[in-house]
């Protein structure tokens, strides 16, 4: 980032505009004070009813969570199966189970944050195998990590045919005053039957807050689909006057790094990005059997010369004559991907070639894994650490379709060009196109009007608010804007 010396130099605000508190051991979660340091100033501020609402949540997680009297006797009401009482405490709990790769992972962790605050429950987070050794605790005095005790029998297992889910409870009509629930299970999964898609029409006050515990499994962004519910719009305009930048707003509160991964990002960022005068993200995610790696290749060259963002090069031109006094602009680029070829074929071209405008370009990749292996610590590591170099970065090209790129932009608060996925094997004439905003897409929204709940009828929810718009990389896809 040009001027980033200067700005490690000077004074940062660290606590992002009072978003972060101060007071953390800064030594056990480096990143959480530091990031200020390698990133550009907030591109978006966050609102005052935000910080107010972000520490009200921050004080009902240390009162209701784990270790506290509140999260014992809810716990043990879990596992007995006895009545819940209404007055008790007054804690209400959001399990998230989130799961597929880590980007999505990552907007399923965000976005159920969100859900929580709404809803005003304690977010616990399924560890999965690794979220503990990836992200630091978020909130002060406390754990946002389900306890490994959580005495939900089978509760990993839980898929859209049980008899807890919202759709089965809810369509069989047995949410009445007399039904107390021991828990209700949320699917959202980005493939979710319709039926439980409902939830996103819910309005909480009809039975859920009378539920203690609630169970979410989605491996999706849900905020855009809040959005769509009347009954959260208020609040939601008030949280987030701008609706073009909530994941990256709280992803700057929720998400730290933790050491390990952190000294992953700052020794390759000083490595290879710190001193170039400007740098480039090239985000590259091959789906099976998309189209042949040439094409993906030429869709990239294409992207960067299209929207002008690496030079070209001159095939067999002179070596640049020696500059004396003034130094060539330096370009690194970072690239990210499953598979080194493409960095090597990007590399290989500016090595063998110079480029058009005498710009020095050097092509970086960390890591290629060639197989995504999730829930494996040092590979999830890998790819978190991947996510926050690339949101380090000036501009950003990203894969459309995925959640990998979209958390990577989305982090840095970086609207991406997305490059088309391939159709039928074919690279769309389209290469790519500059994003609508950085916000992420959310695969499988709602696709109803809450007021009418006519579940059964695809209604195109595009439009149906002004900040609520399709995706670029997938029409059916939701995102904010
Ligand atoms: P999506 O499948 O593109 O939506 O992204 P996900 O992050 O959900 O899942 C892909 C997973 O494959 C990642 O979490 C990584 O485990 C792995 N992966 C994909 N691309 C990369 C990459 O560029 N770098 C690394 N280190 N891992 C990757």
């Amino acid at each position: 980032v040009a001027g980033l010396g200067a700005q490690r130099g000077s004074k940062k605000d660290v606590l992002l505009g009072g978003l972060l508190l101060p007071g953390f051991d800064e030594r056990s979660c480096a990143s959480r004070y530091q990031s200020a340091y390698y990133r550009k100033n907030m591109t978006r501020s966050p609102a005052p009813y935000l910080i107010k609402r972000l520490r009200e949540q921050g004080a009902l997680q240390r009162r209701c969570g784990p270790g506290s009297e509140p999260y014992t006797r809810a716990s043990e009401r879990l596992r007995s199966g006895q009545k819940r009482v209404d007055t008790v405490d007054g804690c209400g709990y959001l399990v998230l189970l989130s799961y597929r790769g880590l980007g999505n992972r990552i907007l399923a962790v965000a976005s159920a944050f969100l859900y929580a605050i709404l809803t005003d429950r304690v977010l616990l987070v399924d560890r999965e195998k690794t979220l503990g050794d990836l992200f630091c605790e978020p909130f002060p005095g406390t754990t946002w990590l389900l306890p490994l005790d959580f005495p939900l029998e089978g509760y990993e297992d839980l898929g859209e045919s049980a008899a807890e889910s919202y759709a089965n409870v809810t369509l069989h009509n047995n949410t009445g005053p007399a039904s107390e629930h021991r828990f209700v299970y949320l699917h959202l999964d980005h493939g979710a039957t319709p039926a439980n898609r409902l939830v996103y029409c819910d309005d909480h006050r009809q039975f859920l807050h009378r539920v203690q515990w609630v169970v979410l499994r989605t491996d999706s962004y849900i905020a855009p689909s809040l959005f769509l519910n009347p009954v959260y719009q208020d609040e939601l305009d008030r949280l987030f006057p701008r609706k073009d930048s909530v994941f990256y707003i709280i992803s700057r509160y929720l998400l730290h790094p933790t050491n390990d991964v952190w000294g992953m990002v700052t020794r390759f960022y000083n490595s290879y990005l710190g001193s170039a005068d400007e740098t480039l993200g090239i985000q590259v995610r091959a789906f099976d059997d998309d189209t042949p790696p040439q094409n993906i290749l030429d869709q990239i060259l294409a992207c960067t010369s299209q929207e002008h963002l690496l030079p070209g090069v001159i095939a067999g031109g002179p070596p640049p004559p020696p500059k004396t006094g003034s130094r060539a602009r330096s370009k690194a680029v970072l690239m990210t991907g499953l598979n080194g070829w493409y960095h090597d074929s990007i590399r290989e071209m500016y090595w063998q070639s110079p480029s058009a405008n005498g710009e020095v370009v050097s092509v970086h990749q960390p890591s290629h894994e060639e197989y995504q292996l999730t829930g494996v610590a040092t590979h999830d590591m890998k790819a978190l650490a991947e996510m926050y170099l690339l949101s380090m970065t000036d501009k950003i090209i990203t894969s459309g379709w995925s959640t990998f790129g979209y958390v990577g932009s989305a982090l840095g608060g970086l609207t991406p060009y997305l490059m088309m996925r391939p159709v039928h094997l074919k690279v769309p004439d389209l290469r790519c196109k500059r994003a609508m905003s950085m916000e992420p897409c959310a695969h499988g929204p709602a696709y109803f009007e809450c007021t009418r709940k006519e579940y059964n009828r695809v209604f195109h929810t595009d439009n149906m608010v002004p900040h609520v718009q399709a995706c670029e990389d997938m029409g059916w896809g939701l995102k904010l804007t």
